[in-house]
């Protein structure tokens, strides 16, 4: 078998058994991205050769390194939002086209410390913003799929290099859904962590309040694995949380979800539900009953008002983190102007794309004086009611099963004239982001057109646990997986 068709644990095995080199893996790696790449573009920058030499130094290094570094020469993708010290960070951005982090965010500093060798820096909505990664300053990537279609955003390349075998696994972000859409538009497991459990220093900021860095893989054990590198108290991110992480691969060992009591809000089987995708998850809420787990109706009352709250908090601390980017503490700046305040005017109108544009915006204005409580104060208080209805349902129910997107991946230019279209999109990921809580996306099936859908698990917060396992229950019991896109 092709070594870049293997899952992490999978590969992992083999390296540690000694069947295989690092440098065979970055050589099977790089002749796959070879291959797709061009028509799949899910990554910005490459940077093969550097992990190849790594590859090489690893191999000289002692057997028994192999088996207690978990992640030893194991090529990754990484979201071009996340600091990667002497590679370029872009975040798709013009204005940040030219940034060469001076340092590792800390989940990189981790990843490193395990052994993983970094394979490039995958493409993005500009600053995490949008849900197609069609808002790349730098083009689109596309759906491994169906080259036709979007992969999902805002971590489409990482969903789209997972799925086309284009690294082993890779690291994204989740604002309003961004690791668990493109996940599911991609047929791939992503997993959008409590807030808190990991650290965010190094990430891009984007509203600081819902960001949080989380795994994209090939399957849920290798999300466990991901997760157990990257989670745990840091005190470089002041909202890390200082709680114990457990050991996310021994919570898969409970196979089944005995026991489990399951819930199903009905506000997410409303309007706007593609049938296709309602079936895959009804189907996909029987298969657990089968698995032994309890199911339930229960009510999300205020899921109504979430896109609006998001897209007023969102914009709010986007307007405030992106104010950095002036023209003389980061990035780009214009010349050729006549003074400060044309310089900084021009930066920002040349550096930005319509999208961010659109954000500082709506933000800015959310939070101006005589607008604020009307519009931010009246979104926090909506984001306090949410927070609620998960707490009323997490009394009744361990888990809550929904579908991540309305509809499978949509057709590039379908909908990028149309930003609110668009902002729908993630009705069902966004109020996870709001309440702080863990969810994840496995793929539940297929559509007659061939594309994947995406079924959402959501837990208490920080029990990643329960919601791996669950997940972890359901795709061993479906073997989705299976089927692999046929990159044409
Ligand atoms: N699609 C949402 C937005 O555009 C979420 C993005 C994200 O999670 N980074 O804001």
């Amino acid at each position: 078998m092709s070594l870049h068709k293997l899952t992490l644990h999978e590969l992992k095995e083999k390296f540690t058994k000694g069947e295989v080199t690092a440098r065979d893996i970055v050589s099977a790696y790089s002749l796959r991205i070879n291959q797709v790449e061009p028509k799949v573009k899910a990554y910005i920058t490459l940077v093969k050769e550097s992990a190849m030499a790594q590859a090489e130094a690893l191999d000289q290094k002692l057997k028994t390194w192999r088996r207690t570094m978990p992640l030893m020469g194991m090529p990754l993708a990484i979201k071009d939002n996340i600091c990667t010290e002497g590679v370029l960070t872009t975040c798709a951005s013009r204005i940040l086209g030219a940034f060469v982090p001076p340092y590792d965010a800390t989940v990189i500093a981790r990843l490193r410390g395990q052994g993983y060798l970094l394979l490039g820096k995958t493409n993005l909505d500009e600053f995490a913003m949008g849900s197609s990664t069609e808002n790349s300053g730098f083009g689109p990537s596309r759906n491994p799929w169906n080259l036709s279609r979007v992969p999902g955003g805002s971590s489409g390349g990482s969903a789209a290099a997972v799925a086309a075998d284009e690294c082993v696994a890779a690291l994204g972000s989740d604002t309003g859904g961004s690791i668990r859409q493109p996940a599911a538009c991609c047929g791939v497991v992503g997993l959008k962590p409590t807030y808190g459990r990991v650290s965010r220093s190094g990430l891009v900021a984007f509203a600081s309040s819902l960001d949080q860095i989380g795994p994209i893989t090939k399957d849920v054990t290798d999300a466990a694995m991901l997760l157990n590198v990257i989670a745990g108290h840091d005190p470089l991110d002041s909202t890390s949380a200082d709680v114990p992480v457990p050991d996310y691969t021994k919570a898969l060992k409970k196979k089944d979800v005995k026991k489990l009591k399951i819930g199903l809000p009905k506000e997410y089987f409303a309007e706007g539900l593609d049938q296709e995708v309602e079936q895959a998850v009804r189907e996909a809420a029987g298969e657990l009953k089968k698995l032994g787990g309890e199911i339930k109706d229960v009510a999300l009352p205020t899921t109504g008002a979430a896109i609006a709250a998001y897209y007023l908090i969102a914009t709010a601390e986007a307007s405030s983190n992106l104010a950095r980017y002036d023209g003389v503490k980061y990035g780009l700046r214009s010349k050729q102007t006549k003074d400060l305040l044309e310089m900084y005017m021009k930066t920002r109108q040349e550096g930005f794309g319509p999208e961010v544009k659109r954000r500082i915006m709506l933000g800015t204005y959310a939070l101006s004086a005589g607008y604020y409580e009307a519009y931010y104060g009246k979104a926090q208080a909506v984001r306090t009611l949410i927070r609620r209805d998960f707490e009323a349902a997490f009394q009744e129910v361990d888990l809550l099963v929904t579908p991540v997107m309305p509809t499978p991946a949509f057709k590039l230019g379908e909908k990028i004239q149309d930003p609110l279209q668009m902002y729908l999109s993630d009705i069902y990921t966004i109020s996870a982001n709001l309440a702080g809580i863990p969810a994840i996306s496995v793929p539940c099936g297929y559509s007659k057109a061939g594309l994947p859908i995406g079924l959402q698990i959501l837990g208490r917060p920080f029990e990643e646990e329960t919601l791996l396992r669950g997940a972890h229950a359901y795709e061993q019991a479906t073997g989705w997986r299976a089927k692999r896109p046929n990159i044409r």
